[in-house]
């Protein structure tokens, strides 16, 4: 009965302590730090924002984090919100990069210091850091999978092609592609990969908002106007989200039963829907970004701001903000398929088999 009456302690002081972090944490002894993330239709920007929580509350940091569901104004003003409660640092995963400037000048004049997070914040001068992940890399990974898959290297093909990209006002967006168009264009270029909506360029391919929906529509005018009587063997993808568009419409077209095999299709995140797709045998490949590294290195960071101490970095030339080049330190992406789903993502401690329904 003791142990029973250890267990009622316990219990009890735990559900105190939850109840306290509901509203924020309390102990903010080293004083708040804010963080704007873009979305919650995502995933990712979910664990993205739970984990930095996590994390600064060990330091003994309050967090006031916000979501500004891919509205640039509710960003805007989420940010001038936390300035004014007096927030010393700021970390951001902007949704258009380019419309921080004025924001971030209030910050600068309130002393409040800026991490941006993942997605690079231009035009501005008043970026201290960035924690981001090896972004032409990720898009490497997208075209060498595709490259991979058709046996590109073998000499095989010509194969069908279609592009898309990810949100204009994002810089990350132009990163991706441009990496996936380091492997896939040579390749365009010799005839082996055909792209008959003959759209290749990122203008033509973008995806405004990173919006499923928009893609999935942009497939469906593809799929018709090119591919009545042709087949369609691979979709370069950027983010989960497009690529279960993309699956859609490919579905709904018959891709996928009969002999219609679906092309490949790549992906990015590792979103629990599309790991599953991938199980299933219709999405082909996603790319892992491991947001609990990501969550620790920002919060190392604006630790080491507000310290007054330097961060630590490992790229001091690639992210030109247009004004300065911010100090980053980029975090490796991992491909990921039907073959390594486990040891990356079971294994790593990122899913459950439950979770994945296996
Ligand atoms: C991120 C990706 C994400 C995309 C859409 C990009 O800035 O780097 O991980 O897929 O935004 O949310």
């Amino acid at each position: 009965s003791l142990i029973m009456l250890t267990l009622v302690v316990v219990l009890i002081l735990s559900a105190c302590g939850n109840a306290k972090n509901a509203g924020g944490s309390t102990d903010d002894s080293k004083g708040k730090v804010g963080i704007a993330m873009p979305t919650k239709s995502s995933e990712r920007w979910v664990n993205d924002g739970n984990n930095m929580v996590k994390e600064f509350e060990k330091l003994g940091y309050g967090t006031d984090l916000q979501y500004a569901e891919d509205v640039v104004e509710n960003q805007v003003s989420q940010i001038e919100n936390m300035i004014t409660k007096g927030v010393k640092a700021i970390v951001i995963a902007s949704i258009d990069g380019e419309a921080l400037t004025d924001v971030l000048q209030k910050a600068h004049d309130a002393d409040v210091k800026v991490i941006a997070y993942d997605r690079l914040i231009k035009k501005s001068e008043y970026v201290d850091y960035y924690a981001t992940f090896d972004n032409f890399k990720v898009g490497v990974l997208q075209g060498s999978y595709i490259e991979e898959k058709l046996g590109l290297k073998d000499g095989k093909g010509p194969f069908n092609i279609e592009l898309f990209g990810g949100s204009p006002d994002d810089n990350n967006a132009y990163f991706f592609f441009d990496g996936a168009m380091s492997i896939l264009k040579p390749y365009i270029d010799s005839g082996k990969l055909v792209v008959r909506s003959k759209q290749t360029t990122m203008d033509q391919v973008a995806t405004l908002r990173w919006d499923g929906a928009a893609a999935q529509a942009r497939m469906d005018n593809l799929l018709s106007a090119n591919y009545a009587s042709e087949n369609l063997d691979a979709v370069l993808s950027p983010y989960d989200g497009i690529s279960i568009g993309i699956l859609s419409s490919l579905k709904g077209v018959g891709y996928g039963s009969g002999d219609k095999k679906l092309p490949v299709v790549t992906g990015q995140d590792a979103e629990l829907a599309s790991v599953k797709s991938i199980l299933a045998g219709e999405q082909t490949q996603t790319v892992f970004k491991d947001t609990r590294e990501l969550a620790k290195k920002a919060v190392d960071m604006t630790e080491s701001v507000l310290k007054g101490t330097e961060a630590e970095v490992n790229d001091t030339t690639t992210y030109d903000n247009g004004v300065k080049i911010v100090p980053s330190y980029l975090l490796e992406p991992v491909s990921v398929d039907a073959g390594n789903v486990d040891k990356v993502l079971v294994d790593g401690g990122y899913y459950t088999k439950e979770e994945l329904g296996k």
